[in-house]
């Protein structure tokens, strides 16, 4: 895509080019198309790969790499452009969003250019190794061993709640290398192969049905020094990093679910029926619904802003932690409010009487319940900002 150094005209190239290729079938209500809105669809890998044959999955990664290399302002544009246009989030690997940009950083130029196009093109899909079963919020006690012996790290032990290993092409992990280092500066950092002899994963069942979770073994597993990301023993920083990412990303789930078929207020005026006005029936509900609403675009708002703020390098960098709390909290008390306008049919499961959309709406409220885990607990989101925004005591 040119990228023309007019602000206005850039607007226009890129309103333009949504606008030619955005397809019809993401312009319609998600589950418009009678099928389930959580399932991939080829229209929406076509957009994808249109996206990715531009550069536009990483607009400000080099072109070398894949990107568009886009300036902060033409990102900032575009971002505008695909909401203007409601072009919906298609959940991306975590390559692109989480890796990448640490990768771009620290990786070496022979990392950059093995990785980085496949992700900013989404060939690649890449796991997270990093909880173990004796390790979730204190991440920095882990214990998966990789000793360097010659040209390779030997690693032995084991990872959980690895979201998607099963399908996975590469996984950036966490190791510990030095047991006798402090625990924070024991850990290093290793971009992992999955198809290496030694790993074997195993699917996790949750309480919402199937899931993405599994756990991964390794078993003498050979990795070659050249995949170890920064330098032996950075892993904790770079980890950290990598959070940031991550808790940003997990934030914008409170915006609401670009797959969800129906908006809150639409299920809302279904479930409870509408008054002479068409406003929702019940006062009570459209009071919550209403709040719920406005919480979300002021989170959204909150959100470009603080993009806007990274972009300028103005960002403190624990608000991510503030917008990850705030955001799986929202998204709870959305999933609450959705189950409560069902009443007792609200936690119906499966059998006669239970539409698909109403247990799919049961599965959701339960899978939510992940969100105030995954990257991190609230409580630990809580600890980060008492000690490193709010300046309390420990
Ligand atoms: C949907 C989902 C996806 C995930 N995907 C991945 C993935 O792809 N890769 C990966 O590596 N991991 C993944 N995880 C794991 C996730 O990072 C951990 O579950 C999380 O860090 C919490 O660790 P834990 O489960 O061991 O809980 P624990 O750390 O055992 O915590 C148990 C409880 O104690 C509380 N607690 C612990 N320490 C403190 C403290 N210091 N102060 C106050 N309260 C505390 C916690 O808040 C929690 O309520 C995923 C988890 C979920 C739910």
């Amino acid at each position: 895509m040119n990228t023309e150094n007019d602000p206005d005209k850039f607007r226009i190239i890129v309103s333009d080019w949504i606008e030619q290729n955005y397809p019809a079938e993401l312009r319609q209500a998600p589950g418009a198309d009678g099928q389930d809105p959580r399932q991939s669809k080829p229209y929406e890998q076509a957009w994808l790969q249109r996206m990715a044959e531009q550069g536009l999955l990483a607009p400000t990664w080099p072109k070398e790499y894949g990107g568009a290399g886009f300036s902060a302002d033409q990102a900032r544009i575009l971002s505008q452009e695909q909401r203007r246009a409601k072009v919906r989030a298609i959940p991306i690997s975590a390559g692109l969003s989480l890796l990448g940009p640490v990768l771009l950083e620290h990786g070496t130029p022979e990392q950059k250019s093995q990785h980085l196009s496949k992700i900013a093109r989404n060939e690649c899909f890449w796991c997270q190794g990093y909880s173990e079963p004796g390790s979730g919020s204190d991440l920095a006690s882990l214990s998966t061993r990789a000793e360097l012996i010659g040209e390779e790290f030997v690693v032995n032990g084991q990872k959980i709640w690895t979201s998607h290993a099963d399908d996975a092409d590469w996984m950036f992990c966490l190791v510990r290398t030095d047991p006798e280092a402090s625990k924070h500066e024991g850990i290093s950092f290793l971009l992992i192969d999955m198809k290496t002899p030694g790993i074997s994963v195993s699917p996790i069942r949750l309480i919402s049905g199937p899931s993405a979770f599994c756990q991964t073994f390794f078993d003498d597993v050979r990795v070659p020094k050249e995949n170890l990301m920064g330098h032996l023993g950075q892993g904790w920083t770079l980890a950290k990093q990598l959070l940031q990412h991550e808790r940003q990303a997990l934030g914008s789930i409170g915006r609401g679910d670009a797959r969800r078929a129906l908006t809150l207020p639409e299920l809302a005026a279904q479930e409870m029926g509408t008054d002479d006005l068409g406003r929702i029936a019940d006062p009570g509900i459209r009071t919550q619904v209403a709040q719920c609403e406005l919480d979300s675009l002021a989170l959204r708002t909150t959100m470009s802003r603080s993009a806007d703020e990274a972009r300028a390098g103005q960002s403190g960098g624990h608000i991510a932690s503030m917008l990850k709390l705030y955001g799986s909290e929202l998204t709870t008390r959305r999933h609450e409010l959705m189950i409560s306008m069902r009443g007792a049919d609200g936690i119906g499961w499966e059998g006669p009487g239970f539409t698909p959309a109403a247990m799919r709406t049961t599965r959701q409220w339960l899978r939510a319940k992940g969100n105030s885990i995954e990257g991190g607990t609230n409580e630990i989101q809580r600890n980060v900002i008492a000690k490193r925004v709010l300046d309390l005591p420990e």
